[in-house]
């Protein structure tokens, strides 16, 4: 149990980075979080020794309770849980298929939402997970509050509708999945949505919806390509820009194994009797998902 806590530690800690590289977050704020059951979960925390985002190590993730106390002995010691800790809870509470959450402050996207540009299916084959995640268009969650409660929290979630993405005007972002690397990739994909409609848009064009009939021809291109070797890409890019794929332990966690990015996905469903994996809709893992079936 340990050392998958440690690996469930690095994936969430190299999940922070990816969101930093990518520019999805500045400086030292934004979280992500991995349930890991049905009372507990790792969530990146602050410390005295916090350099941000994108320098998170597998030490600044911690595993604290659903009321925000440390889950083990120890865990909060030189820890702060982030005060937004109820984006992460609520969310997770909200639907069992949600293990993971990124709550994240990307530009592009707060300016676009800003200046009244909806996120809209204005590409396809362009990035074809962005457009099905945006066919039916991303929510707003109209208040530009530090979600620091639980009633902030659920306002925040009754935003979301059920989807997996919701746009906090004024403020960033939540992405939820069933995997942190999946929803720092909806979180690109949502970003780049931004960034083409704001370049659409300073060039004097309108952003428009694709044709309706294209959608029969943007299949869903099965998730060995548009997760795992995507994601492949966003951790070999760490090392591009100057941020290591793998730094130096502070202790509290083991680096990710090279090569080993399919046992990183959180995928961990048969340990924990009394977690999501066991229970009866473990099977409807991808009823959120925004791609065609
Ligand atoms: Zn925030």
């Amino acid at each position: 149990m340990t050392d998958q806590l440690d690996r469930q530690r690095a994936l969430v800690a190299q999940a922070c980075r990816v969101a930093a590289a990518r520019g999805l977050v500045d400086g030292i704020l934004g979280h992500l979080s991995l349930r890991v059951d049905d009372e507990h979960l790792l969530i990146r925390c602050r410390s005295d020794t916090d350099t941000g985002l994108a320098f998170t190590r597998p030490s600044d993730i911690r595993l604290v309770t659903f009321d925000g106390t440390a889950g083990a002995e120890g865990e909060l010691d030189g820890y702060r849980v982030p005060n937004e800790l109820p984006i992460h809870i609520e969310t997770m509470l909200s639907d069992r298929t949600f293990r993971a959450v990124a709550h994240l402050h990307p530009a592009a996207i707060v300016a676009a939402d800003l200046a009244g540009i909806a996120i809209r299916p204005i590409y396809g084959a362009y990035d074809i997970s962005g457009a099905w995640l945006a066919r039916r268009g991303v929510p707003v969650y109209e208040r530009a509050v530090l979600i620091r409660n639980s009633r902030l929290g659920k306002e925040m979630v009754a935003a979301m509708g059920g989807g997996p993405v919701v746009i906090c005007r004024g403020h960033g972002i939540t992405s939820a999945a069933a995997t942190v690397a999946q929803t720092v990739l909806q979180a690109i994909s949502l970003d780049e949505l931004a960034r083409m409609s704001l370049r659409v848009r300073a060039a004097g064009g309108v952003p428009r919806d694709i044709d309706e009939r294209d959608w029969d021809d943007l299949p869903d291109l099965g998730p060995a390509f548009a997760v795992e070797a995507a994601w492949r890409h966003e951790v070999a890019r760490l090392g591009e820009v100057g941020l290591s794929a793998s730094p130096p332990q502070a202790g509290g966690g083991t680096p990710p194994q090279a090569g080993g990015a399919p046992t990183l996905w959180g995928r961990t469903p048969t340990s924990t009797p009394s977690g999501p994996a066991s229970s009866p809709d473990a099977n409807r893992v991808d009823r959120q998902s925004p791609w065609p079936p």
